[in-house]
């Protein structure tokens, strides 16, 4: 069965082909967006990440005729009630009018000083957070699925770690010293939210055959 990964992102599609080789699941070939003609690619507007997920692989799989994997993240801060959430990465905004978005990098810094100054005040023991993914699959004739992971931790005061991208240098997970910055890219991808969400679709990819 072919299955396209709804993204762009050559570092989920090789985590993804990994997945599924580790899990034994054979017969699956695995598609970019970059493998299929282009089409419209909707705005994220949903309230919840599973919304979101949904949105996009059913877009995907309405354009291509193919089943369609699509997932959403971002993290949930305690202190914020849950929040950057669906909006974390424009949780700065989107720049000064006429400044233009600025490169990734420049915006996920920008979010990350935003919430280390919203929480400055918040107590060690109100720290809390989770990294949070929706991974979500559909059929063009309808039918779908939708997962929902966390990656529970929590948020330290000044950043720290050259890894990963976006939050990570202020997030601990649980049981670790480190932040998700600190940790190897194999590391993190063993056990964070996007792996846990994609591995616990992966089964469920069957039931759309
Ligand atoms: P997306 O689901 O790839 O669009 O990610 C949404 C946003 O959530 C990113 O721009 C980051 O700000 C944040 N985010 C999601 N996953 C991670 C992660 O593994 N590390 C750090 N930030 C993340």
């Amino acid at each position: 069965m072919k299955v396209l990964l709804a993204t762009r992102n050559d570092a989920k599609l090789a985590e993804l082909r990994r997945l599924t080789a580790a899990q034994g699941i054979e017969g699956l070939e695995i598609l970019g967006l970059d493998d299929v003609p282009e089409f419209p690619e909707a705005p994220e507007v949903g309230a919840t990440f599973e919304e979101n997920a949904l949105a996009k692989a059913r877009d995907a799989a309405a354009a291509t005729g193919l089943v369609a994997v699509a997932d959403d993240s971002g993290l949930a801060v305690d202190a914020l009630n849950g929040m950057p959430g669906v909006l974390s990465a424009r949780w700065s905004g989107r720049g000064p009018i006429g400044s233009g978005a600025g490169s990734r990098v420049e915006r996920d810094a920008r979010n990350l000083a935003l919430v280390l100054d919203q929480t400055a005040d918040v107590p060690e023991e109100r720290r809390g957070a989770a990294f949070v993914c929706a991974a979500a699959a559909a059929h063009p004739d309808g039918r779908e699925v939708v997962v929902v992971e966390r990656w529970a931790g929590s948020l330290i005061r000044l950043p720290r770690g050259t890894n990963g991208f976006g939050y990570d240098p202020a997030f601990v997970p649980e049981g670790e010293s480190r932040t998700s910055a600190e940790m190897a890219p194999e590391e993190k991808d063993a056990v964070s939210h996007r792996a846990q969400a994609l591995r616990a679709l992966i089964p469920r990819l069957s039931e759309l055959a």
